[in-house]
């Protein structure tokens, strides 16, 4: 059985996930691509029990979560409404507040939405993140001032939050993005934010800042444009950071309606992960659900061991 593809459009969806049945074989296809096989012996047969999302081996009795290592793991909400939720969020191109959420599945309570929100948000930070490579621009920018409430509402606070900007020079365009909030402008910051972030001996590009003085020493080509930040074409320097810069500022005052500062990198990550997946709505929806650790040994075998007695 090859893995499965993803629908094309709601209508796609709605036929292909009716149910939670549905839901359930779609997991057990992305788990098992060639079919089920037994994590501990390697049997090839299994029964499905009806609660609890559990396959059970056919010769050794093991029984297998089909939901252990995704979000959905323990949850009470239906399989079918995760299902909606990610799709949702992995194809809504400026993103998803929980308040529509709550709206377009209708869904009762607004802590429903909410947490299930916060649960998908949680796995759009890949646990291992290749570091950018090539060519890059790194900039700086001051997000916020607004406080997001509780439903929505907005409220200005005054205050802003420094966020560094990377992002890969791909001809015109632009290639994987990374932001991060940051304590400040310093040197002690910049310099290992970067090293952490871009692989050695790339290109980085940035304005003439002091507090990228020492990227050149740290095993980067570290090509400064000499120019005051405060010139009127300082934009035009580095402008595919300008760009992300300035989208990341819409799509927070749009969607989010403003976010205080404690939680903003959360949704930092949840722009870079729209953003360095824009092309893959497949690859978005499976990480949203938690599937693609699947191919990650170690997050794979989080097993339900229960004895025969169970079966
Ligand atoms: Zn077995």
């Amino acid at each position: 059985m090859a893995r499965p593809d993803f629908p094309r459009s709601i209508v796609d969806f709605q036929d292909r996930f009716p149910d939670d049945d549905a839901c359930l074989e779609y997991l057990a296809a992305s788990r098992w691509p060639e079919g089920f096989r037994c994590p501990d012996c390697g049997g090839e047969r299994a029964w499905v029990l009806d609660r609890r999302h559990l396959w059970e081996c056919a010769e050794c009795h093991l029984q297998t979560s089909v939901t252990a290592g995704t979000v959905m793991h323990g949850t009470r909400t239906s399989l079918r409404l995760w299902f909606w939720a990610a799709y949702l969020v992995a194809t809504h191109t400026p993103g998803i507040s929980a308040v529509q959420l709550q709206r377009q599945l209708g869904i009762s309570r607004y802590e429903t939405a909410w947490l299930i929100l916060q649960k998908l948000r949680r796995a759009m930070v890949a646990p291992e993140r290749r570091p950018l490579r090539g060519e890059v621009e790194v900039d700086e920018t001051l997000v916020g001032g607004y406080h997001e409430g509780r439903r929505g509402g907005r409220q200005r606070d005054g205050t802003k939050t420094l966020v560094g900007v990377i992002v890969e020079v791909r001809g015109e365009g632009s290639g994987r993005l990374r932001l991060k909030v940051l304590a400040d402008a310093g040197q002690r910051t910049l310099t290992p934010w970067v090293k952490a972030s871009v692989e050695p001996g790339a290109i980085v590009h940035t304005d003439a800042w002091k507090g990228y003085g020492k990227l050149g020493g740290a095993g980067f080509d570290h090509r400064p444009r000499p120019q005051r930040r405060d010139h009127p074409d300082a934009q035009k320097l580095l402008p595919r950071a300008h760009r992300a810069a300035s989208n990341l500022k819409t799509w927070l005052q749009g969607t989010h309606r403003g976010v205080s500062p404690e939680h903003l990198q959360v949704y930092l990550d949840e722009f870079v992960f729209r953003h360095n997946r824009r092309g893959t709505p497949m690859a978005a929806f499976q990480a949203l659900l938690g599937l693609g650790a699947q191919h990650e040994p170690a997050t794979y075998r989080q097993i339900v061991r229960q004895g025969r007695s169970a079966a």
